[in-house]
């Protein structure tokens, strides 16, 4: 049971205090307090653990300092959405607000390679009035031998630069913990000058003493993807370690799955479960649609596959948009052959302002009791 207070209850308050007393003496029920300050407002949820099912709603609502109660199923506890959940399901981060109701897009490189390289992208970006970007340092490759990027040495000029073009965050891969301390040394070292949003693959998703350190540290958010073999509720359930050990800014992303069904596409595109995890969750949603289809194959009507499914991840209301471009695709380190190019960037934006447009329409077709 989820007990929201009213907004700005601070802890040191008479009616917090109150509550807080009347909470220890329950027999059988530990409480847990999570905070949010958002720019407006400080929002306090106090978790109720134990037998709570005998507790009713209606008293505990009457209780100081509440203002409503959620009772929540067993699953995903902190990030699911309840039965009549209708919380708030944003964050902010670095000026930028993430939910399920705003979008994103994060084009960038997927490996970094050389500062050239992430000028004229952070350039073309800032040319086009993006904010976020994709930058990997970190790559968890199929083979040993594969390139396995440049890691902390190209951090201080891809922070430096971010901040030059006016980049707020960054979704960066990390493979192992140490990253974080990596990230933030050569954020300290630069200034700060631009955000971070961890990203933690498709091959760590099920990386639990990861999702428990990288949980444990809330000063940056999370882009957890979707495992590519795994089922969705053990995906979602590797969000609920990250949000469990404290860190609920986590953005769920939908990558495509790995199964010769969706030939010939590198990964079968999952982009149907945007509005499923919605549902289920109160996490922003993130579609990578260079991962999932891996090809620059154009249709017949003259749309690369990657767009098309970009549009169809948006028309279901997707949040963030993570894809791979590269000034110079042939030099790329890394997937190269699944890239879009510096001048389809405005194309691409049109077209998921497109159907960001539709999705939206659509929206209000519903709430007009129309569909
Ligand atoms: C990536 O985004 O660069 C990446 C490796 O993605 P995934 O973990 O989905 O394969
Ligand atoms: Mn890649």
């Amino acid at each position: 049971m989820i007990l929201i207070l009213a907004p700005n209850t601070t802890t040191d308050s008479a009616e917090f205090k109150q509550l807080e007393a009347f909470l220890d003496g329950m027999p059988d029920i530990r409480h847990r307090i999570h905070q949010e300050s958002g720019e407006q407002q400080l929002l306090t949820e106090v978790y109720l653990i134990g037998d709570t099912a005998a507790l009713s709603t209606d008293e505990m609502r009457n209780l100081p300092g509440v203002e409503r109660v959620v009772r929540i199923s067993e699953e995903y506890r902190v990030l699911g959405r309840h039965k009549d959940d209708q919380r708030p399901t944003w964050f902010e981060y670095n000026g930028v607000r993430f939910g399920q109701d705003t979008l994103h897009v994060f084009a960038g490189l997927c490996a970094v390679n050389t500062p050239q390289h992430v000028e004229a992208m952070m350039q073309a970006l800032q040319a086009h009035g993006q904010v976020c970007t994709r930058m990997g340092a970190y790559k968890p490759r199929t083979s040993p031998y594969s390139f396995q990027g440049h890691g902390k040495a190209c951090l201080p000029y891809v922070f430096e630069l971010a901040g030059k073009y006016g980049i707020k965050v960054v979704a960066m891969e990390i493979t192992h913990e140490d990253h974080v301390d990596e990230i933030v040394t050569a954020l300290e070292q630069t200034g700060n000058p631009t955000g971070v949003m961890l990203q933690i693959g498709t091959r760590n998703t099920q990386n639990f003493e990861l999702l428990k350190s990288v949980g444990r540290q809330q000063r940056f958010p999370v882009l957890l993807k979707r495992g590519f073999g795994i089922t969705l509720e053990e995906s979602l359930n590797a969000a609920e370690y990250l949000a469990s050990e404290g860190n609920r800014n986590v953005v769920f992303g939908l990558r495509g799955m790995k199964t010769n069904m969706g030939d010939p596409h590198r990964n079968f595109v999952d982009f149907a479960h945007v509005p499923v995890v919605k549902r289920l969750t109160r996490m922003p949603v993130c579609i990578d649609p260079s991962h999932s289809v891996g090809t620059r194959e154009r249709a017949p009507d003259g749309l690369l596959d990657v767009m098309h499914v970009t549009a169809q991840g948006v028309i279901a209301g997707a949040n963030m948009i993570l894809v791979d471009f590269h000034p110079e695709p042939a030099k790329a380190l890394v997937d190269g052959p699944q890239a879009l190019t510096l001048d389809e960037l405005p194309g691409f934006l049109e077209d998921v302002r497109i159907a960001r447009e539709a999705y939206e329409k659509r929206t209000q077709l519903a709430a007009s009791g129309n569909a």
